[in-house]
């Protein structure tokens, strides 16, 4: 069952990950999707693309409201294609919500235990990761494109959250939407990565499939899902979206289908102060 599911909440059109929030009640936990009917703008999260800020200022404000959070919670990193991963103190909430400049440079991985601080990334394709440890309670979300992800930033995650006193066995992993392989063709500078990631020379197919361009139709989504299992994800605890970005016209942006000009969706999660509701 698709564990993303579509809801327009109060006129916002998102995916919230519903089966962690029935579980973990004081969980806010989602991806925003578009509105097909209006310009890119009109549901763009990101600063970083070229629209206009004061609409992304707006946007992030409509949806922390409809998500029972304060935009003052709004936290993101500026995305690098990196590995690197900040843990997000209480005094540091709110970095980046309305600026690029406050934002935690470099950074593709958030992590927190505190609650009251909205954890966010930006997404058109690459896929975002969600993870919680309900032993220690903390949340964290990263961004993983195909560098990202045969770089193990989602191991990078977890061990983290290991050093942090996490129990391996109750660690939660969510993939959400992002390319499938449907759309996603790459050639050896991806393949070969993922091979030395995954200690393997025959990746399977519902991995990646030869096409016949010669190259490779990924499923990237899989692989994230893969390189997490290795290190003993338990694969009951790692739920997996099967919405493509790229297919998906009417919900999504996408990098590669848009050629570039286009806008992001967000992928937050963040606890709210116990009691409130
Ligand atoms: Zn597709």
């Amino acid at each position: 069952m698709e564990p993303f599911v579509y809801q327009n909440m109060g006129g916002l059109p998102l995916f919230s990950l519903d089966s962690w929030q029935k579980e973990f009640p004081h969980l806010v936990v989602g991806f925003s999707a578009r509105n097909d009917k209006e310009d890119w703008n009109a549901c763009n999260y990101a600063l970083h693309v070229g629209g206009n800020p004061e609409r992304v200022i707006h946007n992030r404000k409509r949806l922390a409201n409809e998500l029972g959070m304060s935009f003052a919670s709004w936290t993101c990193g500026e995305q690098v294609h990196g590995v690197h991963i900040e843990i997000v103190h209480s005094s540091q909430r709110g970095k980046g919500c309305d600026t690029r400049e406050t934002a935690f440079q470099d950074t593709d991985g958030l992590l927190t235990g505190e609650s009251d601080v909205l954890l966010t990334s930006y997404y058109a394709d690459c896929v975002p990761l969600y993870f919680y440890s309900p032993d220690l309670d903390w949340i964290g979300v990263a961004h993983a494109g195909w560098k990202g992800t045969v770089g193990k930033i989602g191991v990078r995650m977890v061990e983290k959250l290991l050093e942090l006193g996490a129990d391996l066995n109750h660690i939660r992993v969510a993939i959400g939407p992002s390319i499938g392989a449907c759309c996603y063709e790459v050639d050896e500078r991806v393949i070969h990565p993922l091979q030395e990631a995954l200690k393997t020379k025959e990746l399977p197919s519902e991995l990646a499939k030869p096409n016949p361009n010669g190259k490779w139709q990924l499923n990237l989504k899989q692989a994230n899902a893969a390189i997490l299992r290795r290190i003993g994800i338990n694969p009951r605890h790692i739920l997996i979206s099967s919405w493509c970005t790229s297919c998906s016209t009417d919900h999504f942006y996408s990098h590669r289908r848009d050629q570039g000009k286009t806008g992001r969706m967000v992928a937050w999660i963040g606890k709210k102060e116990r009691g409130s509701s």
